[in-house]
């Protein structure tokens, strides 16, 4: 089951102008934010991002900005790099 971060609160987003429908950003989502619509993405889940940050780096069109490094991905990534207890400001309990 996947869960919602915090509404509205997500820094993705999209420039359909600049996409060119290679369709990387929906294979490489690990929470399938974007489904491919007549040749251009669209953002389907834009709550469910956890701003991993990987669409961003695989969309050599740069359709897509989201500021990684924040939220619970991210501080989840950094306990396992520090050895330490992970930690993000998401208060739903159920990510760390
Ligand atoms: S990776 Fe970029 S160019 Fe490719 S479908 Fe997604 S938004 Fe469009
Ligand atoms: S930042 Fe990560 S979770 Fe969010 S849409 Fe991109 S690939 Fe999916």
């Amino acid at each position: 089951m996947k869960h919602t971060y915090l509404k509205n609160v997500v820094t993705l987003n999209l420039d359909k102008d600049k996409c060119v429908g290679c369709g990387m950003c929906a294979v490489v989502c690990p929470h399938r934010v974007f489904a491919m619509e007549d040749r251009k993405a669209q953002i389907v889940d834009k709550d469910h991002c956890i701003e991993c940050g990987a669409c961003a780096i695989n969309c050599l069109a740069k359709a897509i900005s989201v500021e990684a490094n924040v939220g619970c991905a991210s501080a989840i990534i950094r306990g396992w790099l520090t050895g330490s207890e992970p930690t993000c400001d998401c208060s739903s309990g159920e990510c760390c």
